[in-house]
């Protein structure tokens, strides 16, 4: 069966599935997104998502054309078309049809795509090794040029960053901001822990304010782990007793070592094992609820 995508209203075959070159999510990168995951027919912190979608796209001053129900019910049956009970859902909402100039009043719809298809995931041997990361050259983008909070389709900093990355040798780079704090990875959050604590950049640092790390914070006061957002520095990264990665598509993942030097005992850290366990049992618990025949 062909996979169904949403576009603006209908659900056509993956072939079907375009939009114009004039779009100017395409044309400019002017657009917001989402990345959201279904575990066994629930999808997990739809309404968290749905949230952040709406406030990047307010910031863009972006309208989408549906409200929160409805964008809910058309991801409900997008997945339910495909009968998927697992899935990574991407919700695109782009500026929509235009003309060659950038000038957004020249877009007068929205575009609102979903796609929902099997989720890729790093091999099993990562989760249980952990992964090998580096800093990179690039920059994250300041929060006072284009505020990494903005969740926007134009992800050139982070796609440079993961060049860099792949370059190396290596799947993931910690990106720091001007300052050089430690921010973020490309597409995850990093998480430290050091005696028994966790800690987690601040958002003022300049980072996307994930959904799974807002999660795991959780995960860890209900557990009584202490929890805090604390700026850092690479060499609290370089001697943090664990360290991982969260994101919607990679869930939690060990770092075993940056820049060349071992993290903590070189082998995924049993706090982070334990927030791993966790956060696979609350899979089950916090989202929207659907069935597939
Ligand atoms: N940072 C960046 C830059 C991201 O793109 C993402 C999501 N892919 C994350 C962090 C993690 O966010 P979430 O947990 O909401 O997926």
């Amino acid at each position: 069966m062909a996979l169904k995508i949403y576009i603006n209203g209908k659900l056509v075959d993956k072939e079907d599935a375009k939009i114009s070159v004039f779009d100017h999510g395409l044309l400019y990168g002017d657009g917001v997104f989402e990345g959201i995951r279904a575990y066994n027919c629930l999808v997990f912190k739809l309404e968290a998502h749905i949230d952040r979608l709406y406030e990047s796209a307010h910031t863009i001053m972006l309208s989408i054309p549906l409200t929160k129900q409805e964008l809910i019910k058309a991801v409900i049956s997008t997945l339910k078309a495909n009968s998927f009970k697992d899935a990574y859902i991407r919700l695109v909402i782009t500026r929509g049809v235009g003309d060659l100039g950038m000038d957004p009043r020249k877009c007068p719809k929205a575009s609102v795509i979903i796609i929902a298809d099997k989720i890729k995931l790093y091999p099993e041997q990562l989760y249980r090794d952990g992964l090998k990361i580096i800093t990179v050259p690039t920059l994250r983008n300041p929060s006072e040029t284009l505020n990494p909070q903005i969740k926007s389709l134009n992800y050139l900093n982070n796609i440079m960053a993961k060049i860099e990355a792949v370059n190396s040798g290596v799947e993931e780079a910690i990106l720091l901001n001007s300052m050089g704090f430690v921010t973020e990875c490309t597409g995850d959050n990093i998480f430290v822990v050091k005696n028994g604590e966790l800690c987690t950049p601040p958002q003022y640092m300049g980072i996307l304010r994930g959904v799974t790390r807002d999660s795991v914070l959780a995960l860890a006061r209900a557990a009584k782990i202490p929890a805090r957002e604390q700026i850092m520095t690479r060499h609290e990264v370089f001697n943090a007793d664990e360290l991982f990665l969260t994101g919607t598509a990679a869930e939690i993942i060990p770092v075993v070592r940056v820049d060349g030097r071992v993290i903590g005992t070189g082998k995924p850290g049993t706090l982070t094992l334990k927030l791993m366990k966790a956060f696979h049992a609350s899979t089950s618990k916090d989202g929207v609820k659907y069935s597939v025949r």
